[in-house]
C-alpha cells in the first residue's frame, strides 16, 4: 500500500478556492436548531406554513438543512463505505445532489484554464464536459500502463477514474490494475478522484474494492450514487475524501446549492434501513443480469463477424468496436430515422477518438426491442460498409 506523506508534492488547487470562505449564515444555522434558541438569523420559513406530508414523513425534511447532509444518512453511508475498506467517518461524508454534482465540485476545486487533468480515455462524457468547461487540458492514461513516472511528468492536478464497470466501456479493473493505479497516484502524490456509481450492479464475481481504499497517506476523493441502485430522479449521491479536501468541498457545495433535497435524503435513508433492502438489490441485479445476457445473445446473432466486444461484468453498457472502423457519428441520424438510438463512441474520448466504437445501454429496452434494435444497427453497419 503506498504511503508517501513525507515527499508529497504540494497540492495544485484552482485559483478560485483561495477566495473560498465559510458561509457565516450556514455556520449560525448550524446552532439554530438547539432547544430554546431564538433565531433572528437566516431566512428559515415557518414550518407551520409547509404543505402537509403523509403521516410518516418528517416535517423538518421541508426545512433548510445542513450542507453536509442529514446526520443519520451520513452515518449510514459512512458505515457502508468503511465496510468497503475506505478510511471514512460520518463527519467526512458529503451528501451530493447526484454524483454529477461531485464532478462539478471537483472541477471547481482543482481546475483553472490550462490545468492538466489525467483521465481514462474513453471516459464519462459529462465529466469531460465539466472539466473542459473549467479549462482542463487532458492527459489520457490507461489502467494497463499508468505509472508514477508518467503522472510525475505530466503533473496533473488530479486523476479521474471509474475503475468499476466503467462508463462507457463497462470495463472493471482487475486487482493488478487497481494496485497499479493506487501505486502510481500514491507514489506521484497525485490525488485520485474515483467515481463509482455502478458498483452495486455486479452480475459476475469480480474485484470491486475501491482504489482509494489503498491510498494510505496520499490524497483522494471517492464518490458514489443512489441513481442506479435506487432512482436517478431522487438526485442523490455522496462523496468522501481525505482530510485536506473535505472542508473545501463542503464550502463549494454550500455555494452551489446550500444542501441536497432533504425529502430525497429521508426517502433514501428509509430504503437503506428497510428490512427488504437485500432482497430488493438481489432482484435488481438478477433483472439486469438477465438483460445483459439477452443483449449478449442478440449481439452474437446480429454483430458476429462485424464487431468485437466483451460482455460487461456489471454496470449498464456494452462497448463495441467495429472490425472495419467507420465513424459511427454518421450512423446515428440513420438509426434515429429508424427509431433506434445509441451513443457513438467518439464523444467519450479525451483526445483523438478511435473510430468505429459504439456505446450500447442494455438496461432500458425490452428483450424484443433489443433484438429488433440491434438488427437495425447491424443492417446500417453493413450498408455503410457496402457503401
Ligand atoms: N459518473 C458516472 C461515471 C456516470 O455514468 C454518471 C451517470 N450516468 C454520473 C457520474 C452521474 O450520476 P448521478 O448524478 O445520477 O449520480
Amino acid at each position: 500500500m503506498p504511503s508517501h506523506t513525507a515527499d508529497r508534492p504540494p497540492l495544485s488547487l484552482s485559483a478560485r478556492v483561495h477566495d473560498l470562505h465559510p458561509s457565516p449564515i450556514r455556520e449560525i444555522l448550524a446552532v439554530v436548531g438547539r432547544p430554546g434558541m431564538i433565531s433572528f438569523a437566516g431566512g428559515l420559513p415557518a414550518a407551520e406554513t409547509f404543505p402537509r406530508l403523509d403521516g410518516t414523513s418528517p416535517t423538518d425534511a421541508l426545512q433548510y438543512g445542513p450542507s453536509e447532509g442529514d446526520p443519520a444518512l451520513r452515518a449510514r453511508i459512512a458505515d457502508e463505505l468503511a465496510g468497503l475498506g475506505l478510511d471514512c467517518a460520518p463527519e467526512r461524508v458529503l451528501v451530493l445532489s447526484g454524483s454529477q454534482q461531485g464532478i462539478d465540485l471537483v472541477g471547481k476545486l482543482f481546475i483553472d484554464p490550462g490545468t492538466p487533468v489525467a483521465v481514462e480515455s474513453p471516459t464519462y462524457l459529462a465529466a469531460l464536459q465539466v472539466f473542459r468547461f473549467f479549462g482542463a487540458r487532458f492527459q489520457p492514461f490507461s489502467s494497463t500502463t499508468v505509472s508514477a513516472a508518467a503522472l510525475r511528468d505530466g503533473r496533473p492536478a488530479f486523476a479521474y477514474a471509474i475503475p468499476t464497470f466503467q462508463n462507457p466501456t463497462g470495463h472493471c479493473y482487475g486487482d493488478t490494475e487497481r494496485a497499479r493505479l493506487a501505486a502510481a497516484c500514491g507514489e506521484a502524490g497525485v490525488p485520485l478522484f474515483e467515481d463509482d456509481p455502478y458498483r452495486d450492479l455486479a452480475y459476475d464475481t469480480v474485484s470491486r474494492r475501491p482504489v482509494c481504499a489503498d491510498l494510505k497517506g496520499s490524497p483522494w476523493i471517492y464518490q458514489g450514487s443512489f441513481s442506479k441502485s435506487l432512482a436517478p430522479g431522487l438526485r442523490l449521491g455522496f462523496m468522501t475524501a481525505s482530510e485536506e479536501f473535505f472542508t473545501l468541498l463542503v464550502r463549494l457545495k454550500q455555494a452551489a446549492d446550500l444542501h441536497s433535497n432533504r425529502l430525497s435524503q429521508w426517502l433514501v435513508l428509509q430504503q437503506l434501513e428497510s428490512a427488504g433492502r437485500g432482497a430488493r438489490m438481489e432482484k435488481l441485479v438478477a433483472f439486469y443480469q438477465r438483460k445483459r445476457d439477452c443483449f449478449a445473445a442478440a449481439l452474437d446473432k446480429h454483430f458476429g463477424g462485424l464487431a468485437d466486444w466483451q460482455a460487461p461484468s456489471g454496470g449498464l453498457f456494452f462497448w463495441l468496436r467495429l472490425r472495419h472502423p467507420i465513424d459511427t457519428r454518421s450512423l446515428l441520424p440513420l438509426a434515429i430515422e429508424r427509431n433506434v438510438a445509441f451513443m457513438p463512441g467518439e464523444a467519450f474520448y479525451a483526445g483523438e477518438p478511435e473510430l468505429g466504437t459504439l456505446r450500447l445501454n442494455f438496461s432500458h429496452a425490452s428483450e424484443e426491442e433489443i433484438d429488433r434494435g440491434l438488427g437495425v444497427l447491424a443492417e446500417l453497419v453493413v450498408d455503410a460498409l457496402n457503401g
